[in-house]
């Protein structure tokens, strides 16, 4: 049995170069693997390992100055579901593209006990998902706005024109509280007053109330990519966008140059060969499909594809795109 941890802190770094480059070797020799960012203001990791590597990595995350309060949000895996270890430095652990949002400013922390409690008081609240669209697609809480987004920095405009009373009270969530941090203070800078936010996200919810009042699955950022919330209710809510029958899981198109990740049932990936469109099944650079793996993310263009692939593609990301 392996262990998977998602934790966040937002403590200022000063040296944010010197401090990755100290943390990777950590982990490396540790033998730990994951993905973890860092900025100048603060850590945001997930990670996986036995339960003595992830043990010690936690000691010593907790042993740095100015993380000493760090939680883990902790799970376990019968694998570990990353491929390798990543540790850089990033310009916002959590990109919302909004200058001077301090996460000490944010919302009303609620513990899952309260969360529960306010969406069973009949009180009058608007609560929203803070997740990407193909996120809160598989799972959700009952009644949440989930805005059709593709990225979290889309939120800010998304606000401005959602007309949500200022007088309101609002509740949001997301997979670990991380986007919450930061959201919240965007609310309450434009004006809204009773914001509440849930403390350890999703993740901690499903763990303490045994995800009550929330609808199907959750996903995550490593290679399981949907973990169950409530144990007592795994039928998917989503639709497989082949076959239209219901499903939860997902396949990056085989078409790499699309790589969309979408959901999709075994049925609809043996039919589409794992692409999204019949447009990608014509793609010259598709990737071979593999019933085995079809459904663990997958980026690894080098695998099939030389040099020549990877220029057409940062060509391609370097002109201005729609988001
Ligand atoms: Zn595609």
């Amino acid at each position: 049995m392996y262990e998977v941890i998602l934790y966040y802190n937002f403590s200022p770094v000063s040296e944010p170069e010197k401090f990755a480059k100290q943390h990777k070797k950590f982990c490396k020799e540790l033998g730990l693997k994951g993905r973890i960012y860092v900025s100048s203001e603060g850590i945001n990791g997930t990670a996986g390992g036995t339960k003595e590597q992830i043990q010690q990595y936690k000691d010593h995350l907790r042993s740095l100055p100015g993380f000493e309060d760090t939680e883990f949000k902790s799970d376990e895996a019968d694998y570990i579901p990353f491929a390798k270890l990543i540790c850089k430095v990033r310009e916002e652990i959590v990109a919302l593209h909004v200058d001077g949002v301090d996460p000490k400013e944010g919302g009303n922390h609620l513990s899952p006990a309260e969360w529960r409690n306010v969406m069973e008081s009949g009180e009058d609240y608007v609560m929203i998902d803070v997740r990407n669209n193909y996120e809160s697609k598989i799972g959700h809480f009952k009644g949440a706005l989930k805005p059709d987004l593709e990225n979290f920095y889309d939120f800010p405009q998304w606000l401005d024109e959602a007309n949500i009373p200022k007088d309101k009270k609002v509740l949001m969530y997301c997979t670990g509280g991380i986007r919450c941090e930061k959201f919240s203070v965007l609310m309450k800078d434009k004006g809204w007053d009773d914001v509440n936010q849930l403390h350890g996200g999703i993740l901690n919810y499903a763990k303490e109330e045994e995800g009550a009042h929330f609808e199907g699955k959750c996903f995550v950022f490593d290679d399981r990519l949907v973990v169950p919330v409530n144990p007592k209710d795994l039928a998917p809510i989503a639709h497989c966008e082949i076959t239209g029958k219901p499903a939860d899981t997902y396949v990056n198109c085989a078409n790499m140059e699309c790589n969309k990740l979408f959901v999709c049932s075994e049925e609809g990936a043996f039919q589409m060969e794992g692409c999204c469109s019949e447009e990608c099944m014509k793609s010259e650079y598709r990737r071979p499909f593999d019933p085995e793996n079809a459904f663990r993310p997958f980026r690894k263009w080098y695998n099939y594809f030389g040099e020549d692939f990877k220029a057409r593609n940062e060509a391609s990301a370097a002109t201005p795109s729609k988001s």
